[in-house]
């Protein structure tokens, strides 16, 4: 993501609730036909082109924006809303352009999966009436439904925290130094953000219990460096865990099922199973956006065998 890119974003995320009338706030007026650099974004932008719902920068790719428009015909299937009042929604509908004949519907398909893929957030219109369009924030897209459909939900840097891990990447990237150290202290700093949201929601170890502070550890289900730094950060792929937990969960020796029932490898003995606490029925609690990390962490960490 670039300077302008998370500028943009930014910049949404600061204007959610906001109703803005007609283009000029949101494309320039027509003598520019941008808006000009502020304290957001670092040169001439838009925040939308208005002139279909999926905003694909020329040459970049991925979607800025999207323009939700909810006509009485549609009303209630494109938006579905937290509240309405505060402009909260739990979820979006992007549908892709309808035309069969429309030369852009693949390329914006292509940029909405792009977003997909690669966890970058996009901003939200919504279009009340011509020329009246309130701020939703920001959103991320979180599946491609069978039906073509791109599900949004909605996201906040406020939240991810993401900052300061963007910024010593670039420096990564930039200075082009041994990344070995950088990278430790990346990871560091992002350890120390990911236990801040989970010891906020979780006060025990999810296995035994055990709730004393200094011996939790923040355990990634879809480790580290698989993860992308929104994933590294995303308080569903991790679990609060004691060392012995943390170390057989890490080691691949146990696992979960997507109910959360314990999956104990055989590679242990009955033995050590009694020493380390674990019995077959043990279940932990999970919700449905801890699924796909589990589901990874079963796939690719587990191990019954040698
Ligand atoms: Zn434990």
């Amino acid at each position: 993501m670039d300077l302008v890119h998370e500028g943009v974003l930014r910049k949404f995320e600061s204007l959610k609730g906001n109703l803005i009338v007609g283009k000029v706030g949101i494309k320039g007026n027509n003598s520019n036909e941008r808006l000009p650099p502020d304290q957001y974004v670092p040169e001439a932008h838009i925040l939308h082109n208005l002139v279909r719902g999926f905003y694909k920068p020329a040459g970049k790719p991925y979607i800025l924006s999207y323009q939700a428009t909810e006509s009485n015909k549609n009303y209630g299937k494109q938006i579905i809303w937290k509240d309405t009042h505060q402009n909260q929604f739990l979820r979006i509908e992007m549908a892709p352009p309808n035309k069969e004949k429309d030369p852009i519907k693949k390329s914006d398909i292509e940029a909405a999966r792009y977003n997909l893929n690669h966890n970058i957030p996009i901003g939200i219109l919504y279009k009340i009436k011509k020329g009246h369009n309130r701020v939703l924030g920001l959103g991320t897209i979180t599946s491609e439904r069978a039906d073509g459909v791109f599900v949004v939900e909605p996201f906040s840097f406020k939240d991810s925290a993401s900052r300061p891990l963007e910024e010593l990447k670039t420096l990564v990237e930039d200075e082009e130094i041994n990344t070995s150290f950088v990278a430790e202290v990346i990871q560091r700093r992002g350890q120390a953000v990911f236990k801040k949201k989970l010891i906020a929601n979780y006060t025990e170890c999810a296995i035994c219990g055990i709730d004393e502070p200094s011996l939790l550890i923040a355990s990634h289900i879809k480790p580290w460096k698989y993860s992308s730094n929104l994933e590294r950060l995303d308080r569903f792929n991790g679990l609060l865990l004691c060392p012995n937990h943390d170390r057989l969960f890490d080691q691949g020796l146990i696992t979960f099922s997507d109910n959360g029932m314990i999956i104990i490898s055989k590679l242990l003995t009955p033995k050590t199973k009694t020493l380390l606490g674990l019995t077959d029925n043990m279940q932990i609690y999970l919700v449905e956006d801890h699924k796909k990390y589990i589901d990874w962490h079963r796939e690719n960490c587990f191990r019954n065998t040698q």
